[in-house]
């Protein structure tokens, strides 16, 4: 079994740390922030502070992928978010029955655990710490790698902290989120750098947390994110009673910067029919919580079939990351986990190229098509906003949007187009393969043929800029 080191102790990384010390690798996981308090859910709320993570302070939701994962690989880890506090939902099934039709066998795959971001990483990082054959040493920076430049490729073979310790091993595993120094701390060492395709997704977030006073948290009237005009509503249940709401829009539209503003934010919120009542709590920030330049971003450590460097590995958002608005960071993120602990199971450490082309391999088969899907949607999505603010239909040469657009209509007519929508939604089955069913794409083109005639129920831009600007 191998020696594994690993960067960063976010969320995924923990979980991937946890599955590979479960393989019965040695592994250490060094971060730079501090630990988190050692009592409650509420006391990770209130007092733990994650300067390297920017949206630690924002809403997140779990979809049914991580639960999957957590139920089938780390079981414990869903029991501690659950101790927690953390909600177990199924946002199927909370669908009246006339529009999803009576339950069918796997429906129960739909189900969520989800909670607020300090909370359940909480929990990750307590079974972490109980967990044999992980250490993870937190107020640790990595500030540089150990190469061996006499192998026929450059190797990493360890890295040195900020506070001078040099730790050695057969694998270094970035899991440094989408911050992360990898490719600069790669150039230091004079080796090649990963190649990067980085699209400025250019969405902002505008965040708040509520409770409630009795534990409930709000009945959904419709999906967790809705695109409504030139912003997105997304609304996040949570653990203890409490819940996330977001406004997100196109980071360029200036008009509506003042959404950072708590009473222009509830204005608009209050605005929307279909999410106005999940204002009904106590909120639980003074002010709006905002983040901006949230890029998608793809690294490749394999380049013209041949791996730039090898003994270093990327998962999680230092690998891949999209759009957060769609929740699938973590999804994606542990999917991933599971991916380098396979192929360290079929491919060994032995020869560090064969590994590192079969993680290569298995990274683009398994990881990449949902993240082409996120950022196809991103592109659509930014180019539709400034098409409408310009106000111009938007029509692009793309059957794979008018399709997807189409099944999302056709959802509420068609129980089969619902759970395919449902399904790619929580990083479960990519549309593309439940659409390879000639009769649901015919339901779909018919039942969502006139999605673009449905009524937008939101106010008019020029209702909102003002809102925004009052
Ligand atoms: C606004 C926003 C909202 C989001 N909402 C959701 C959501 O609803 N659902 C969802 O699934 N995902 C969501 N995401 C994505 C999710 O937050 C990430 O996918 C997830 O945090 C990735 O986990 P990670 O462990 O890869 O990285 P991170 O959580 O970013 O952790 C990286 C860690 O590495 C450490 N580190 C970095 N460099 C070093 C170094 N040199 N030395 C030591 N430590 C280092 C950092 O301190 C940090 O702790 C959202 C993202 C954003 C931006």
């Amino acid at each position: 079994m191998a020696r594994i080191i690993g960067i960063g102790a976010g969320a995924v990384g923990l979980g991937t740390a946890m599955l590979l010390a479960r393989d019965g690798h040695d592994v250490v996981v060094l971060e730079r922030d501090a630990p988190p308090p050692s009592a409650s859910a509420d006391e990770a709320w209130t007092t733990w502070q994650r300067r390297s993570v920017n949206q630690f302070r924002l809403p997140h939701f779990l979809l049914a992928r991580t639960r999957k994962i957590l139920d089938t690989e780390l079981p414990d880890v869903a029991r501690a978010v659950e101790d927690e506090g953390g909600l177990r939902m199924n946002p199927l099934l909370q669908i009246p029955e006339e529009i999803r039709g009576s339950e069918r066998p796997g429906d129960g795959e739909f189900e969520c655990l989800t909670a607020r971001r300090p909370v359940f990483e909480s929990a990750f990082a307590r079974v972490a710490e109980g967990t044999d054959g992980l250490d993870v040493r937190r107020g640790a920076a990595v500030e540089s790698l150990v190469v061996d430049t006499a192998a026929a490729r450059p190797t990493v073979i360890g890295v040195r902290t900020a506070e001078g310790d040099e730790l050695r091993g057969d694998l270094v595993v970035d899991l440094g989120g989408r911050r992360s120094a990898m490719p600069k701390l790669l150039a230091d060492a004079g080796l090649p750098t990963p190649v990067e395709e980085l699209d400025d997704s250019g969405f902002m977030y505008f965040g708040r947390h509520f409770v409630s006073s009795d534990g409930s948290v709000p009945f959904a009237l419709g999906p967790g994110i809705m695109h409504l005009g030139t912003i997105t509503s997304l609304t996040l249940p949570a653990d203890n009673g409490t819940w996330g709401l977001v406004i997100v829009t196109n980071a360029k539209d200036r008009a509506l910067l003042g959404l950072r503003d708590p009473d222009r934010w509830e204005t608009v919120f209050k605005s929307l029919p279909l999410v106005a009542h999940w204002l009904d709590g106590t909120p639980l920030e003074d002010g709006v919580v905002t983040i901006s330049k949230i890029e998608d971003r793809i690294r490749t450590y394999v380049v013209d079939g041949a791996p730039v460097a090898t003994g270093v590995v990327a998962v999680g958002d230092a690998g891949a990351c999209s759009n957060p608005s769609q929740g699938r960071g973590v999804s994606i993120g542990m999917l991933h986990g599971t991916v380098l602990r396979d192929t360290l199971r079929s491919a060994g450490l032995d020869d560090k190229d064969e590994f590192a082309l079969a993680f290569h391999e298995a990274t683009e088969s398994t990881v990449r098509p949902w993240f082409e899907w996120t950022r196809s949607g991103d592109r659509h999505r930014l180019a539709e906003v400034d098409a409408m603010i310009d106000g111009k239909p938007y029509k692009p040469d793309d059957p794979a949007f008018e399709m997807e657009r189409a099944l999302g209509a056709a959802a509420t007519l068609d129980p089969g187009c619902l759970r395919a929508g449902i399904s790619a939604t929580l990083v479960l089955t990519p549309l593309d393969e439940s659409l390879r069913d000639a009769g649901l794409r015919a339901r779909a083109l018919e039942l969502g043929a006139s999605w673009r005639d449905q009524p937008v129920l939101a106010p008019s831009r020029d209702e909102l800029v003002a809102m925004a600007t009052a």
